[in-house]
């Protein structure tokens, strides 16, 4: 890409930035607004330019881009815009009898100078509301879009610094030299969005700084259909989680489980909604998009290449132009190629499963998921799935939308993603640090706190846990007597009492 930041400015880059953030030109709420409002502006003010970069990077049609990333980046700023002031104001901890008289408090700082990496997927979405989070904490921040989508990246870089304080925000565009370089600086935290492969790189090098680090990772989401369900619903929600943006979906279905019973039923209504929503094939339909390169698509021929599964519909690639069919494919072996790694494109596979116990122990023998999903009216089939697994987010009959639920936290866990959540005031918090505070008043020691000082004395010690009496829940029923220390306790108790009397009289 020619446009790419050349190394050697990098680090200047993050000085002036640091420079800034140390000038307190971030402090004030309204200047963050400012900067909230100006972001907003950017991307109202080109949404045409948003939508076409994003079909010439993914194939995205309009709607799909409107919906998905426009819409929800959008009502984020704004939504972070609207709050900040509220977010930003200090925390006071539940009242507490021993501690009121010195006004505990949690102040809301913002952490430093930030870096912000995002993927080629979603790359405007995963990149400007958290951009909106770390400015609305008072950071001052580095973009590092990716690399792979020229259109998109290209036109965050060109507008950012027409619309953004180049002394609070700045746009770093480049691959791996560039990223690397990156990670050699120290950063007050790192939000990381991309693949578990990179992250391992990311936290060594944030290691040797001590950075703190977001990471939002990807992993293989699964899905379980009770056989019981709305199969019809659940065919029309699955193909669509799993097709949008071409599979390239961090939160889209990987693979489905279901008993063999229903696996005919099931097909059948997903060729129904298959030609539903491609009625003139899905190579020719603009609702249909593209991989991202040709060699993300050469990875899926790779896989249909691989593996052993039956084919149901799709399976053609066309290298040159990007595409990869809507696949579907059964008689899926748990140690399938397709199992291995995470897909990340348009190829489902579906496993036969004998009973929902089966399903949780597939699922269980993977690392953590971003999302389990179950298609289920029956509460009790969705608690027993989500009560025995582990994943980011347990989400039923619905897919990928659940990222722009106003109020959720959006983050793995374990291998999914670790250190934080992103979306609205779960990205605020990211970039803050609760700075514990607490206003010590003099007099406080003439009530009860000069009991700490030395000397230490039996009758001081005894004053001193008064004041804070530790009362201990009832005893649990099998936690057997503590014989000898009952013993040892009266003793002691015995003893604090004749030191006290020794105490008070010398
Ligand atoms: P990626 O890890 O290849 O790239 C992400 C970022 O890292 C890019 O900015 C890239 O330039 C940089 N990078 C790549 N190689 C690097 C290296 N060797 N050293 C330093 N930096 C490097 O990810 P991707 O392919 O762009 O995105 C797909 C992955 O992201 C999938 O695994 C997907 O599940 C995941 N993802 C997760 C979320 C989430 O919110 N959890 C969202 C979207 C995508």
């Amino acid at each position: 890409m020619a446009n790419f930041t050349p190394v050697e400015e990098i680090p200047k880059i993050r000085e002036e930035l640091h420079r800034t953030f140390m000038s307190g030109k971030m402090r004030p709420i309204s200047y963050r607004k400012e900067q909230l409002a100006r972001l907003a502006y950017m991307i109202h003010e080109h949404a045409d330019e948003f939508r076409e970069a994003l079909t010439a990077d993914l194939g995205r049609s309009a709607l799909e881009t409107d919906f998905l990333d426009l819409r929800t980046t959008l009502h984020e700023i704004t939504e972070t815009y609207r709050n900040v002031e509220k977010w930003s104001k200090p925390d006071r901890p539940g009242f507490d009898f021993n501690w009121f008289l010195m006004s505990p408090s949690i102040r809301k700082d913002p952490k430093g100078v930030v870096l912000i990496m995002g993927p080629f997927n979603y790359p405007m979405l995963l990149i400007l509301p958290p951009l909106a989070g770390a400015l609305a904490a008072g950071c001052t921040v580095v973009i590092k879009p990716s690399e792979l989508t020229v259109a998109t990246s290209g036109l965050i870089a060109k507008l950012i610094p027409q619309y953004l304080d180049p002394d609070v925000c700045r746009v770093v565009m480049g691959g791996v030299p560039e990223s690397t370089k990156l990670l050699e600086l120290p950063w007050d935290h790192i939000l990381y969005t991309g693949s578990g492969r990179v992250a391992k790189t990311v936290l060594t090098a944030a290691a040797k700084h001590l950075t703190p680090v977001t990471t939002e990772l990807g992993g293989k989401n699964p899905v379980v259909i009770d056989p019981k369900s709305d199969l019809k619903l659940a065919a029309r929600r699955l193909m669509w989680g799993k097709y949008t943006n071409c599979g390239q979906t961090c939160v889209a279905p990987d693979y489905v489980l279901l008993p063999q019973e229903i696996e005919e039923v099931f097909i059948k209504e997903l060729l129904e909604v298959h030609s539903s929503f491609y009625p003139e094939g899905p190579k020719n339909s603009e609702s249909y998009p593209r991989m991202v390169t040709k060699q993300h698509a050469a990875r899926m021929k790779k896989l249909l290449d691989e593996t052993q599964g039956k084919l149901v519909i799709g399976g053609e690639v066309d290298l040159d132009d990007r595409y990869v069919a809507p696949t579907i494919l059964k008689d899926i072996h748990p140690d399938d190629a397709l199992m291995e790694d995470e897909i990340f494109g348009p190829i489902m596979p579906i496993i036969t499963v004998r009973n929902e116990d089966e399903a949780i122990e597939l699922i269980n023998s993977k690392d953590h998921a971003l999302a389990v999903t179950v298609f289920s009216q029956d509460a009790a089939f969705r608690s027993k799935i989500f009560d025995n697994t582990r994943s980011g987010a347990a989400i039923a009959n619905e897919m990928i939308i659940y990222h722009g639920t106003s109020g959720l936290p959006f983050g793995g866990v374990g291998p999914s993603g670790s250190g934080g959540a992103t979306t609205g005031k779960y990205s605020f918090d990211v970039f803050t640090h609760n700075r514990a505070s607490l206003v010590g008043r003099g007099f406080i020691d003439t009530i009860i706190l000069n009991g700490r000082y030395p000397p230490h004395t039996a009758a001081k010690s005894k004053k001193l846990e008064g004041a804070s009496p530790v009362s201990l829940p009832s005893r649990p029923v099998g936690l057997a007597p503590p014989h000898a220390m009952a013993q040892n306790n009266r003793w002691g108790f015995w003893f604090a009492v004749a030191s006290n009397a020794v105490d008070s009289k010398v």
